[in-house]
C-alpha cells in the first residue's frame, strides 16, 4: 500500500474524489514529495471493486492481486534501468495493453515514470494511446519536470500540480521519519534536500550529513593549506560528484550574495557560513565569477554523465577554489 503523505490530503480528495475520472492524468511537481506514491494510491482506488469511500478497500480480489504484484489490468511503465530513457519499445508493448480488454472486468491503469525519460519517438508512441482513449483505461503520468514534455503530451492529460509542502509541515513529518536526528540536523536535511521532504529522507541514508562535514573540514583546511587539493579529491572518492558540484555552486552563490548585499542573514547553512564570509571579503567579484562560470560548466558535464576524470575534475576544483582570496 502507497504511503500517503500529509501534505496529500487536500489534493487526494480534490483527484481521488472526482465524480468522473479523466482518461489522463498528469501528476507534476518537483522530485521527492511523494507523486509516485499518490499515484500508486489513486491507482489502487481506480482499481479496487468495493472502495471505502476514497479509499482501496485492500480486501478484494483487485486489491489482493495488486499487492502481489500480479495484477493483470495495471500496467506500470517507467526505465529499464534507473535514470536511462522510456525506449520506444517498451511502449509500444504499452500500447498493445491498452487495446486489450480487462481482464477483471474493470478498469485498467497505467502508471509512467518518469514522463520526460521517454525520447520523441517513445512520446509519439504513447500519443497513439492518449489521443483514441480506450474506454475503461485510465493513465497516470508522473513528471518531476513538465516543461520537458512535449505539448501534445500535456494537453491530452488532465494536469495536476503536485507542490512542494510548506517547510513547517516537511519538518513536522520529517521529526517522524527521522527521530533520531536533532531539529538542526533535520533542518539542515531539509535546505540541503531543496525543500523536499522524501529526498531529505534518502540523503540521511546516504550519510549526507557525514560526508557534508567531510566536505566543510576539508574546505576549511584546504584554505588553511593544511590539506592539498589532491588529498582532498581522493578522500572524497565516496560521495556524489554531483552533490559535491550542487555544494560548490550552492557556496558561489552566497559568496555573490553577501559581496552585493552584506546580509548576513543570506550566509546559509551554519556550518560554512564563517567561510563563505572570509572568502567573499577576501576574493575579487570577477574572480569568484568566473570559478562559478567554470562550476557550472562541469556541474552540466556531470549531469550529461559524460566520461569525467572523477580525480582530476575535483582537483581541479579545488585549485580555483583555493585560488578565490585575492584581487584579479
Ligand atoms: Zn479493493
Amino acid at each position: 500500500m502507497a504511503e500517503a503523505y500529509p501534505w496529500q490530503d487536500s489534493l487526494w480528495q480534490h483527484l481521488a474524489g472526482r465524480s468522473q475520472h479523466a482518461h489522463a492524468y498528469l501528476l507534476h511537481g518537483p522530485q521527492g514529495i511523494g507523486k509516485r506514491a499518490l499515484a500508486e494510491r489513486l491507482m489502487a482506488l481506480l482499481l479496487c471493486q468495493h472502495p471505502v469511500g476514497l479509499a482501496a478497500c485492500g480486501q478484494c480480489k483487485s486489491c489482493h492481486l495488486l499487492a502481489a504484484g500480479s495484477h493483470p489490468d495495471n500496467y506500470v511503465l517507467e526505465p529499464e534501468e534507473a535514470d536511462k530513457a522510456i525506449k520506444v519499445d517498451q511502449v509500444r508493448d504499452l500500447v498493445s495493453f491498452v487495446v486489450q480488454t480487462a481482464q477483471l472486468g474493470g478498469r485498467k491503469v497505467v502508471l509512467i515514470e518518469p514522463v520526460e525519460s521517454m525520447n520523441i519517438n517513445a512520446a509519439n508512441a504513447l500519443l497513439k494511446s492518449l489521443e483514441e482513449p480506450s474506454g475503461n483505461t485510465v493513465l497516470l503520468l508522473v513528471s518531476h519536470q513538465p516543461s520537458r514534455l512535449l505539448p501534445t503530451i500535456k494537453s491530452r492529460c488532465v494536469q495536476q500540480a503536485c507542490p512542494l509542502p510548506s517547510r513547517a509541515m516537511s519538518l513536522e513529518w520529517l521529526a517522524g521519519a527521522l527521530p533520531d536526528c536533532t531539529p538542526e540536523q533535520r533542518e539542515e536535511l531539509l535546505t540541503l534536500a531543496a525543500g523536499s521532504p522524501l529526498v531529505a529522507v534518502s540523503l540521511q541514508a546516504q550519510g549526507v550529513t557525514e560526508q557534508r562535514a567531510l566536505v566543510v573540514d576539508g574546505v576549511k583546511k584546504l584554505l588553511k593549506q593544511q590539506a592539498s587539493p589532491t588529498q582532498l579529491a581522493e578522500g572524497w572518492n565516496a560521495i556524489p560528484l554531483l552533490l559535491l558540484f550542487d555544494w560548490f555552486c550552492d557556496w558561489s552563490n552566497l559568496i555573490l550574495r553577501y559581496q552585493l548585499t552584506q546580509d548576513e542573514e543570506g550566509l546559509g547553512l551554519g556550518d560554512m557560513r564563517k567561510v563563505v564570509q572570509y572568502l567573499a571579503q577576501k576574493s575579487g567579484q570577477g574572480k569568484v565569477l568566473a570559478v562559478q562560470d567554470w562550476i557550472l560548466a562541469q556541474r552540466q558535464k556531470v549531469l550529461s554523465k559524460a566520461n569525467l576524470n572523477r580525480v582530476l575534475l575535483l582537483e581541479a576544483l579545488l585549485v580555483s577554489w583555493a585560488g578565490l582570496p585575492g584581487q584579479a
